[in-house]
């Protein structure tokens, strides 16, 4: 073994977005890289075929001028789709679809639009709404706004800076993406292959232990020596189990989940319907997005912030009957109660300057990515930045 490392490979556990996208940009800057994921690649980025539709787990926009696409762009990444089928787009108000407050929406999207986010710094939505001079139903508008943008019900506890970001980046176009969000993991996956990486399925990481220069990741049937360590595991605790000495990463902030039901229709009639007075949206993927048969239609219900399984589930069948869609219509369907999306919303008075660092401390050559590191972006666009930046520094220690 060379004293300083450089002839040992770069590991990175995790095969989502995050680990995916580290472990293509250490591999195209030169590093031998080995990415161990313990089930498939892609993680919540995976798209499911059922009966012929393909499910994302839940609804899945790409911003298209968010961190996240520009990280895919430097990758190589292509991401074709379809913008979302906002021109029909109806309001949940009251318990039933009712025409779209586009006039009101227009005010609210006026008022936005000029925010500098980095004014807000230390206060939540809910109070940059408040002091805003939106009331009543204006308010109730720009509140599902700053929901559908960033899955946070609670918009007390969400940064302003986040949601004004999030509002304004939707603004310059979101994508539903051909063939789903599996187009981004294959996309990954082919960067980092054509750059060397070697990517092991089934393969779970269990501890990193040793040194600088020496690290050894402990898999379930070997151990690795690493020069450099990428830990996009997911969850802050379990990126923590990993590291026996190392930080906990206890998140100030909860984590940000949805329940979501996915369906699989017959017809291709289902519209855009954002719920004003509910934190609930239904959103059909397919058309526009080519992820259903001929003829069919693909759409995500969303219900952010859950309560019971059985009432959510209830809630949004009930929300897609107030729609038009009938038990007969439905193909195939998929309810998933407690989805993760976002592992750690940060406080509004730290906003996202407030999440742990991708370097770990005390630990030269070791570097975490996910949804919940480093000071860019929200929600995918956290992981991919994170994870480009990760790869950087990772092969910076071997190249
Ligand atoms: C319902 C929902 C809607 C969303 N909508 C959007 C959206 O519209 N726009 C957007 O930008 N983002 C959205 N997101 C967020 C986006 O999907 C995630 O940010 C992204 O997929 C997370 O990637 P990740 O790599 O950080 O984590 P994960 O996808 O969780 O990947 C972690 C990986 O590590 C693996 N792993 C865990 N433990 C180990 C171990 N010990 N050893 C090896 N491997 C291990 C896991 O199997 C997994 O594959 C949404 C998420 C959800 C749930």
């Amino acid at each position: 073994m060379h004293a300083n490392g450089r002839n040992l490979p770069v590991v990175v556990a995790g095969a989502g977005l995050a680990g995916l996208a580290a472990g293509a940009t250490a591999a195209l800057a030169g590093a031998r890289v080995i990415i161990l994921e313990s089930s498939l690649a892609g993680g919540r980025a995976r798209t499911q075929k059922c009966d012929g539709f393909q499910f994302n787990e839940g609804p899945r926009a790409l911003y298209q001028d968010g961190a996240g696409a520009r990280v895919l762009s430097r990758l190589g990444v292509m991401t074709p789709g379809h913008p979302a089928p906002l021109q029909t787009a109806r309001a949940l108000i009251g318990g039933a679809p009712r025409p779209f407050p586009a006039a009101q929406y227009a005010r609210v999207i006026a008022q936005m639009s000029p925010v500098v986010p980095g004014e807000w710094a230390g206060a939540s939505a809910a109070e940059w709404i408040d002091s805003s001079g939106l009331r009543g139903d204006a308010a109730m508008v720009a509140a599902a706004a700053v929901r559908v943008t960033t899955y946070v019900a609670d918009l007390d506890r969400l940064p302003a800076s986040v949601a004004i970001t999030q509002v304004q980046t939707s603004l310059r176009g979101v994508s539903y993406l051909d063939g789903g969000w599996q187009s981004l993991v294959r996309g990954l996956t082919s960067t980092a292959w054509a750059a060397g990486a070697e990517i092991r399925q089934h393969g779970r990481v269990e501890q990193v232990t040793g040194r600088p220069g020496a690290w050894e990741v402990h898999t379930t049937s070997d151990v690795i020596q690493a020069a450099a360590v990428v830990i996009a595991v997911g969850r802050p605790a379990a990126a923590a189990r990993l590291l026996p000495a190392g930080p906990q990463w206890e998140p100030p902030g909860p984590p940000v989940l949805a329940a979501c039901l996915d369906m699989g229709l017959r017809h291709a009639d289902a519209r855009f319907v954002l719920g004003i007075d509910e934190p609930l949206y239904m959103s059909p993927h397919a058309p526009p997005g080519d992820l259903a048969p001929a003829g069919c239609g693909l759409v995500h219900l969303l219900r952010y912030g859950p309560t019971k399984p059985a009432a959510d589930r209830d809630q949004l069948w009930a929300f897609a009957s107030a729609t038009g869609i009938r038990h007969d219509d439905v193909v195939v369907d998929r309810f998933l109660p407690r989805m993760t999306v976002v592992n750690h919303l940060p406080l509004p008075c730290e906003g996202l300057t407030g999440r742990p660092p991708v370097v770990v401390p005390g630990s030269p050559g070791v570097f975490i990515a996910g949804d919940w590191v480093g000071p860019d972006g929200w929600l995918a666009d956290c992981s991919l930045s994170s994870g480009e930046r990760a790869g950087q520094l990772a092969a910076r220690v071997v190249t």
